[in-house]
């Protein structure tokens, strides 16, 4: 594994590979649920080129970004482990300029949920996103379905931007009791990890509703904020078609049911695509 930290020594480390490339673009304190975007990027490709980069432009005024963790030596470890050819470990300088041209999320589903309780965020991930793709010039790039509404947008960027890359949604990884993996889970104490339970929970509850007959959102999202009603702050239940726009009754195929709810410190994230 060849670690790589300017544009210049990306490059001509990728100059050495030929064949397919598959590429892994992560913020680092790699986990589980990383590491599945990982072995199935390395198994459908040649070549795998993983990234860690904590985006600053992504994060809020008053956000995690200088707590968020980070585990360098851990993260080159498992880099390591899993085959990967080229890691890119830029630093800020290497991927910004100043007074930089900015891509913005769409006005629909770019603003709504997640672009509603962060604004910016989508802008400032696209903008990453969009260089580390070019940057990376891979066949195909792996996003989880945790970040559904990411994964949407940077599946529109591809489209509206003609960009030469397939997008490979991969499922979301839990831990044996059910909470989506996460590298801010780690701020989680033992009391709060039991509440953050409560996630997984609700939409395990939507799940048997919508198996016993039950479609009608209204309905599904009462029960789920019963048991929602453990968490510190919850920001969103939201039951929405593949454009994130609400749907008052569930369309089998065309549903994704999210959540977002703080628990202690971490702001959690969860959904279940039906
Ligand atoms: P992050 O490091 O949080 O930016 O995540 C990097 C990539 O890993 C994104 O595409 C996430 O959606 C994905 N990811 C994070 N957590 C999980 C999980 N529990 N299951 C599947 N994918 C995940």
């Amino acid at each position: 594994m060849i670690i790589v930290r300017t544009i210049e020594a990306l490059q001509s480390a990728k100059e050495a590979l030929g064949g397919s490339i598959g590429f892994v673009p992560t913020m680092g304190a790699l986990h589980q649920g990383h590491l599945s975007l990982i072995q199935q990027a390395r198994k459908e490709n040649e070549h795998l080129i993983v990234s860690i980069f904590v985006n600053p432009t992504q994060f809020l005024e008053g956000e995690d970004l200088d707590a968020y963790p980070r585990k360098e030596d851990a993260d080159i470890k498992i880099c390591e482990l899993c085959s990967v050819d080229i890691l890119f470990m830029p630093s800020i300088d290497v991927m910004y300029e100043k007074d930089e041209l900015c891509i913005g999320a769409p006005a629909l589903s770019g603003y709504v949920l997640e672009g509603e309780k962060r604004p910016g965020h989508f802008d400032g991930m696209l903008q990453v996103v969009m260089k580390l793709l070019n940057l990376s010039a891979a066949n195909k790039a792996y996003f989880g379905k945790k970040d559904a509404q990411q994964l949407a947008l940077i599946m529109q960027m591809v489209k509206n931007y003609f960009m030469n890359v397939e997008i490979i949604p991969c499922d979301i990884v839990r831990d044996e009791q059910g909470l989506a993996l996460s590298s801010r889970n780690v701020y989680l104490s033992i009391e709060e990890k039991q509440r953050a339970l409560s996630l997984s929970a609700a939409l395990k509850k939507a799940t048997s509703l919508i198996r016993a007959g039950e479609l009608e959102s209204s309905v599904i999202k009462e029960e789920m904020k019963k048991i929602l009603s453990v968490t510190d702050e919850l920001e969103y239940v939201a039951i929405v078609d593949r454009n994130f726009q609400a749907l008052h009754s569930v369309e089998i195929g065309n549903t994704i049911i999210l959540i977002a709810a703080r628990v202690g410190k971490p702001r959690l994230i969860d959904n279940l695509w039906i």
